[in-house]
């Protein structure tokens, strides 16, 4: 039986060898996660931007350090979590990506799912939400916890939060997202 980190290693490769979607022409490189393999909590941000496809892990920007402070202000290390995206190439100039190309890229974040098995996903925005929860508004559910079955791997724990880029310089929004980051142990206490 192998690990899961062995499991997550052979899967890192076969993402690094995807050219599925045109996304992968346009990029420097494949962002597959990062984290551990173990982990309880896993979060799901959108794309990989600018400096994520220059150094080939996810939220290392601006986005990663207000991300890297939360996670400490709730005595959690990066190591301690796992980080990936809906799709793990950068769109050209930050755009949104295609629904055609979260598709095509949703198989690998189910087998990241599947191997790690993570008591509470967290969603980072909007898009990553509509991935699992797409009849609800994160203006309602954002700092809830929210149960569902997704097809392929069976009933999950959802905990969704504003996307740290987006909520950096919107005070309220920050705010509302600093309040939200504070529930999370209480989350998982209480799904355990
Ligand atoms: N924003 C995301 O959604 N993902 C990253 O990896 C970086 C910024």
């Amino acid at each position: 039986m192998q690990s899961n980190q062995e499991q997550l290693e052979k899967l890192n490769a076969k993402m690094l060898a995807c050219s599925k979607c045109v996304l992968r022409s346009s990029c420097s490189r494949v962002v597959p996660g990062a984290g551990s393999a173990t982990a309880e909590i896993m979060f799901i941000g959108e794309a990989p931007g600018k400096k994520e496809d220059e150094l080939g892990v996810p939220f290392v920007g601006a986005a990663g350090k207000f991300l890297n402070e939360m996670l400490a202000s709730i005595k959690l290390k990066r190591e301690d979590v796992y980080i990936a995206n809906t799709v793990k190439c950068r769109p050209p100039e930050n755009r949104d990506p295609s629904e055609e190309e979260k598709d095509t890229c949703w198989p690998w974040l189910l087998e990241q799912l599947k191997i790690i098995q993570p008591k509470l996903i967290i969603t980072l925005g909007r898009h990553s939400m509509e991935r699992f929860l797409s009849d609800v508004k994160i203006s309602e559910v954002h700092g809830t916890l929210v149960i569902k079955t997704i097809p392929g791997i069976g009933r999950q724990n959802f905990y969704t939060l504003y996307h740290p880029a987006a909520a950096l310089y919107n005070g309220g929004m920050r705010q509302t997202l600093l309040d939200d980051f504070q529930k999370i142990p209480k989350v998982l206490k209480k799904i355990k």
